[in-house]
């Protein structure tokens, strides 16, 4: 490597917030890890609704700002204080700041993990941020159990797809909606018990067929906007509403008394980098998630690929409900 490109990388930055127009491929500076950082040389990236959140501004960033949460390749260098990674090591994660749409960054290392050597690179980069989120759904807001019933929107999706399987995995029925009857294929075909399109059919009277009308113990909605409300009638009295996203559109504001009226609801408004932000819990849920890999009950489903330079059309096919399962950038 001459000295130029240890220098710089390759990275997709925004400078003010917009369409995906506003994403450019620029020569960015990489520098050396400073105390308890690494600097990683990316194989794969990972793409992930939240990147358009931060695109448009709803997720708002000081610009310019490179983009992307989640990546996998190799540690090249470890600051002080690193102990858990070493030069020449496979790594993978999701982690803040954003900056993974690059072919090297330098990044604090704590939210960064060893990658077993029977795991690529660019199955990695699809499951690391969409995969411990469903761990943390599935098992640190509440106590789910084996035989209860979840509904998760937008089930063919890159979170989606991980969380069909995973509930398979675990025993938990899932009831999917979808947008196309194909999603809704793929979402069954990956473990989900059923799958309603929710764009022909009204899913709170689904919902409620396939539970002789008691509804579920769970929902699991990053949808947002469109679903959240129909949702709280999905759910049984003490019921939990978990929101996670906003592909849609921003939840609208809610009362409490709404919750009391449905059955004494509870709600919470989760994200992933909560739970990352402690280093021995991020490293369990990432080895968890490698643990369902290695074992075969999770499939990763990487449903696209698109080079780094073809960042803007991959957000397009993202924001355009083109896609399903993960999407990857190669390098
Ligand atoms: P997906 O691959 O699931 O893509 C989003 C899907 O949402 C679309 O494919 C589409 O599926 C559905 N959708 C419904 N309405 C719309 C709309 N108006 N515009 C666009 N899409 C719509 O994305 P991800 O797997 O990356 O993320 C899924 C959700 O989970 C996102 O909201 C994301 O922000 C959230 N998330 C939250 C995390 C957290 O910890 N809070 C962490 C990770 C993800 P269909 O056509 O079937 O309706």
């Amino acid at each position: 490597m001459n000295e130029r490109e240890h220098d710089m990388a390759r990275t997709v930055i925004i400078e003010k917030a917009g369409g995906a127009d506003e994403l450019k491929l620029v020569d960015w500076p990489v520098g050396e890890p400073g105390p308890g950082e690494i600097r990683i040389r990316h194989m794969a990236c990972g793409l992930n609704f939240i990147d358009v959140y931060q695109r448009t501004g709803l997720y708002p960033l000081a610009y310019p700002h490179a983009l992307g949460m989640e990546a996998a390749g190799i540690v090249e260098a470890v600051g002080e204080g690193v102990t858990h990674l070493k030069a020449g090591d496979r790594a993978a994660y999701a982690a803040t700041p954003p900056g993974a749409y690059a072919e090297a960054r330098v990044m604090p290392a704590s939210q960064v993990c060893p990658l077993p050597d029977g795991i690529s690179f660019e199955d990695a980069a699809s499951i690391m941020l969409q995969g411990m989120t469903v761990e943390y759904l599935f098992h640190r807001v509440w106590p789910l159990e084996a035989g209860q019933t979840v509904l998760f929107h937008a089930a063919a999706g890159g979170v989606g797809l991980l969380a069909c399987q995973w509930a398979r995995s675990e025993g938990i029925r899932l009831i999917g909606t979808a947008g196309t009857d194909e999603k809704c294929r793929l979402a069954m075909e990956n473990g989900a018990s059923a799958c309603i399109n929710y764009r022909d059919s009204d899913f709170v009277a689904e919902v409620k067929a396939l539970t002789d009308g008691k509804g579920v113990d769970v929902v699991m909605d990053g949808v947002g906007k469109d679903t959240f409300a129909p949702s709280l009638d999905c759910l049984k009295p003490l019921g939990m509403m978990m929101s996670f996203g906003n592909a849609s559109g921003p939840v609208d504001p809610v009362s409490l008394l709404t919750l009391a009226a449905k059955g004494s609801l509870k709600l919470t408004r989760t994200t992933l980098f909560t739970f990352l932000a402690d280093h021995a819990r991020c490293q369990d849920m990432a080895r968890h998630l490698f643990d369902k890999v290695e074992s075969g009950a999770i499939k990763v489903n990487i449903g696209q690929r698109f080079p780094l330079d073809q960042v803007a059309e991959a957000h397009r096919a993202l924001e355009g409900r083109q896609t399903t399962g993960s999407t990857i950038l190669t390098l």
